[in-house]
């Protein structure tokens, strides 16, 4: 079924008592910030279909930390423009949503055995600003972010998903922005999808639908298709926290499930009850 299908079918479906989706987006080129293409179209789908969230909370790809896991606590998270050689019109976008303070020092309790933290040096980088652009164009619902803590095995990252769970029941997305397959450097434009990148995505979704977390998380038998999806993992980690969040009475609906660039995934997936 076509994502805009299945997404007119997730508006209809939501009942307005049911927690708050969970969602993961691929995120892919920072350039799908400002083209009208696919990928963009069905996120403004999404933020269509998704009931109004109270806050966002955006855990990126693009905030790296080590050893802590840190929270936005700024009333207003400046647009960081994380990238380098792109056409000036990139560097011109802002997103000037407030922030979410006080959700954000709760965020602080439940991952406190997190070495969780309040910050105000980061803000909204292209992980964030780049996608909900086109989920929330009038920049009128709150945001934070959550940093990923590079130091901590894949397991930790699926239990800070399991931390956050109870957000959605108080009307916060939780929202996962990063890439199922990442590979930078073996990418082609135009070119197919690498063998490995399917192999590596196929199993991903596999493994998803029959929600067999550890075998998402066991980074010894994912092996050399692991270190060849993701030389580095911070584009895979926002997926575990989204997955660790949901419970057996989630749907799952995947989007956009094609591979860009021969290397870069762009699967992404929402969590719902119905
Ligand atoms: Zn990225």
């Amino acid at each position: 079924m076509a994502t805009a299908q299945k997404l007119q079918r997730l508006k209809d479906s939501l009942k307005s008592s049911a927690p708050m989706p969970l969602v993961f987006l691929g995120h892919g080129s920072p350039m799908n910030a400002l083209k009208k293409n696919a990928y963009s179209e069905s996120w403004a789908e999404l933020g269509r279909a998704l009931p109004r969230p109270q806050a966002i909370l955006v855990v990126s790809a693009h905030w790296m930390t080590r050893g802590t896991t840190l929270v936005d606590v700024s009333n207003l998270p400046p647009t960081i423009h994380d990238f380098h050689g792109f056409p000036e019109a990139l560097y011109q976008q802002q997103y000037p949503a407030k922030g979410a303070p006080e959700t954000a020092r709760e965020v602080i309790s439940l991952l406190a055995s997190h070495h969780a933290e309040g910050d105000e040096t980061w803000g909204l980088d292209h992980g964030a600003w780049s996608v909900l652009k086109w989920l929330y164009p009038k920049a009128d619902v709150p945001v934070f972010q959550l940093s990923i803590d590079m130091s901590k095995d894949l397991d930790w990252h699926l239990e800070t998903g399991r931390m956050l769970a109870d957000l959605r029941h108080r009307g916060v997305l939780v929202l996962g922005s990063g890439n199922i397959v990442h590979n930078l450097r073996l990418m082609q434009p135009g070119a197919k999808p690498h063998d490995w990148a399917i192999e590596f995505d196929t199993y991903f979704a596999a493994q998803l639908e029959a929600r067999n977390l550890p075998a998402l998380s066991d980074q010894n038998s994912m092996g050399s298709l692991l270190n060849m999806a993701h030389p580095s993992l911070d584009h895979y980690l926002p997926a575990l926290t989204i997955a660790g969040a949901a419970t057996d009475k989630d749907q799952l609906l995947f989007m956009n499930d094609s591979i860009d660039l021969a290397s870069v995934s762009m699967r992404s997936f929402v969590f719902h009850e119905g």
